[in-house]
């Protein structure tokens, strides 16, 4: 198997050593150079390009082609055509056009759009991203496009994307200019994205209307045994998982992805994979394919992979860690600390560039994760609380706070001062220093956003990111273009943004009580829940950053602010319709069945022996009718609760009801229930229980 890696590896992807080997020459530089600049195709050379690509896809098995898409419901989408184009009345023939290649009509109207669909047309168009290669998955020869509507407004999330990796790119490089670096053409962002899920029996998983309908657990008491022994944590990967991760990682190899490391998660039965990163927009694509290939290779095994933030209550829940870092098309890492002072300098600009965006922009990232799925990790005392703050390292946070009061540098360890430029010190990063609690850490040479849930398209946080830094770019070729004295300006500016933004670095324990009152005292925002967060995508300095930078315009952004809200209200109606069900036909007449069982016994038992005590029984009996009138009372109040959010025509309104009303009913069915399922006999309870999903695999 080792021997045919280099093999199998990307052998399903139209990559580039495929363009050269199948393409005329003019034809394959004229798409390269495409790819690389960003400009459009030539339609001259388009029917060439189609052609070789069916016929390589042919070859690999395929006889349908799909314009492949990141519609804004957060998965991709695709819509299958076959090659067979009919020859006479009896025979077919396959083909594929440039104009298929190039532009596909899809009827948008199905798609959320917010507002879009209303102001333009439900028409929209996918149009083929030469930027990211091509593949052949499930006899399909999948195609990369981004999708707009007629009217050319963005209706998917890599089109934004796009848009903010140039944004950075452009001011990036202005800022790069100063530093004498006149041979980098291009920035990029490079991101690698750690993904967490979990792994559960299809047998028992189809028993479970929940899992089924919402992807977590509405019900279900704690098993005897959780995570508490740290066992499961990088611990020996069982037989049945291993074997699903071979399949998926060949299968993940052969799409051209790099999976690189897989291990056993915090949680029973929960799992890793992190890839190694690549350019941001091809690591989003990896990243949809990564949780696509997760799902159908488990059931393959007879499993079922849940991408949920959290499938099962008292045990951590899935999220995913976005490295991200920039680097130049010459192949430097702008967040590798340099040797010398001046390369020192620029570093620090660069990373106080990136303190004050997370600063000025703390709503945006925290909207940029934000879904009813996640609001059950954030702030819940597993994952990193809600507020956005910042760690750097005991080090690098000593320099600032040197360079901010204006004392000297004395070094963690000796031997490291250089004092060439006055206020900027010589220094060795510190790559041991971590603090998981940190929602955005600072990691030797990228950042590590952990805030994100593990269902969700990586597009949105690196939208922002992109986009916030180049707004301190920005600022910031300004401050230096009007410079008189670049290094004294350099310095200034350095200065002065740490000391402008200090309050969203911090170190300590982000889980603790106290620092949320400290973050309070800061100035920090907490944005405890989703709806509480999406209110503020439209802030007018958010259009306007957005805007400056040709990201997304007002309406991509009311439009998006409306389907965030729409796709919350939607999560948690269908959550709160599948307890109703669950509890009126499945749980409570269990129950019920007990209890008659229960009753039955007591009778039988005094008809023989009159004087006999049936202590079991008559304890439980009462507790259990209790309970149950207790469930019954919650159920009718879950239903009031979600008839009124349903009836609710402003989507604002609506997302806040489910958050404040329906939420707190599924909470207090919830305990009920799963009181009733401590006392209730296993056989007569109708779910498999926490126990028999976490450790049965
Ligand atoms: P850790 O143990 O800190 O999580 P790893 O070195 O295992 O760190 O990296 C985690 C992820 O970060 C991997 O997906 C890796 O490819 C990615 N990564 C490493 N360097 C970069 C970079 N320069 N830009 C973006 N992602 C990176
Ligand atoms: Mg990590």
């Amino acid at each position: 198997m080792n021997k045919k890696v280099p093999e199998l590896f990307g052998c399903m992807v139209f990559n580039d050593d495929v363009m050269r080997e199948r393409l005329p020459k003019d034809v394959y530089q004229s798409l390269t150079k495409t790819m690389a600049t960003g400009k459009p195709i030539d339609p001259s050379i388009a029917d060439v390009v189609a052609n070789a690509m069916k016929d390589w896809a042919i070859e690999k098995g395929a006889t349908h082609y799909t314009h492949w898409f990141q519609p804004l419901t957060g998965v991709t989408a695709e819509k299958h055509d076959s090659f067979i184009s009919p020859v006479g009345n009896c025979k077919v023939v396959m083909e594929f056009s440039g104009k298929e290649l190039i532009k596909g009509e899809s009827d948008a109207s199905s798609f959320p759009s917010g507002g879009l669909r209303a102001t333009f047309e439900a028409r929209g168009y996918t149009m083929w991203d030469p930027a990211s290669y091509a593949f052949v998955k499930d006899g399909s020869l999948y195609i990369p496009t981004a999708f707009c509507s007629y009217t050319g407004e963005a209706l998917d999330t890599k089109t934004p994307l796009l848009r903010s990796m140039d944004a950075i790119s452009t001011q990036g490089l202005r800022l790069l200019r100063f530093f004498g670096d006149t041979a980098s053409k291009r920035l990029t962002t490079t991101v690698g994205a750690e993904q967490e899920y979990f792994i559960v029996d299809k047998k028992l998983y189809d028993r479970r209307k929940d899992l089924r309908f919402t992807g977590r657990t509405l019900f279900g008491t704690a098993a005897p045994k959780g995570q508490e022994m740290e066992d499961h944590y990088f611990g020996p990967i069982k037989t049945r998982i291993a074997e699903f991760m071979k399949d998926l990682d060949e299968e993940l190899w052969r799409l051209g992805i790099n999976a690189k490391t897989k291990h056993n998660e915090a949680a029973p039965a929960q799992h890793e994979l992190a890839p190694i990163y690549a350019t941001t927009n091809m690591a989003v694509d990896q990243n949809l394919l990564i949780m696509e290939c997760m799902k159908k290779t488990a059931e393959k095994h007879g499993l079922v992979c849940l991408l949920h933030e959290k499938p099962y209550a008292r045990v951590n829940g899935s999220g995913k860690h976005n490295n991200w870092s920039i680097s130049t098309d010459t192949g430097k890492n702008l967040l590798d600390a340099g040797k010398t002072p001046a390369e020192n300098a620029k570093f620090l600009l660069i990373l106080a560039a990136i303190v004050k965006a997370v600063d000025d922009y703390q709503d945006l990232l925290r909207i940029s994760v934000a879904s009813a799925g996640n609001d059950h990790r954030l702030g819940a005392g597993e994952a990193p609380p809600a507020i956005i703050s910042i760690f750097l390292g005991e080090e690098l946070e000593e320099i600032i706070h040197s360079i901010v009061d204006g004392t000297a540098y004395r070094g963690v360890r000796a031997g490291m001062l250089d004092l060439g430029v006055p206020t900027i010190p010589t220094f060795r990063k510190d790559t041991t220093d971590r603090n998981r609690t940190s929602p955005f850490a600072f990691t030797g040479n990228k950042f590590e956003f952990r805030m994100l849930g593990a269902s969700q398209n990586i597009a949105m946080p690196n939208i922002v990111l992109n986009t916030a830094v180049a707004e301190s770019f920005r600022q910031f070729a300004n401050v230096l273009e009007d410079a008189e004295d670049f290094d004294e300006a350099v310095a200034t500016l350095i200065k002065d943004t740490f000391a402008a933004h200090m309050r969203i670095i911090f170190d300590g324990n982000g889980y603790s009580d106290e620092w949320k009152k400290e973050a309070e005292k800061r100035g920090l925002l907490n944005l405890r829940t989703a709806p509480e967060a999406f209110r503020h995508f439209h802030d007018e300095k958010n259009v306007k950053l957005f805007e400056r930078h040709g990201v997304m315009s007002r309406v991509e952004i009311e439009s998006r602010e409306e389907i965030l809200f729409e796709n919350y209200a939607k999560t948690v109606n269908i959550e709160a319709l599948t307890m109703i069900e669950m509890t009126r036909r499945d749980i409570l007449p269990a129950v019920v069945a007990y209890h008659t069982e229960l009753a039955s016994s007591v009778a039988a038992k005094l008809a023989i022996l009159p004087n006999q005590k049936c202590g079991f029984e008559e304890d439980l009996l009462p507790t259990l009718c209790s309970l149950t009138n207790g469930a019954s009372t919650a159920l009718k109040s879950l239903q009031k609760a979600e008839a009124k959010a349903a009836a609710e025509q402003d989507f604002v309104k609506k997302a806040d009801l489910y958050c404040n009303e329906v939420l707190p009913a599924m909470r207090a069915l919830r305990l009920v229930v799963d009181e009733l399922e401590t006392m209730t006999a296993s056989r007569f309870w109708p779910l498999p229980d926490y126990g028999d999903m976490m450790f049965s695999i």
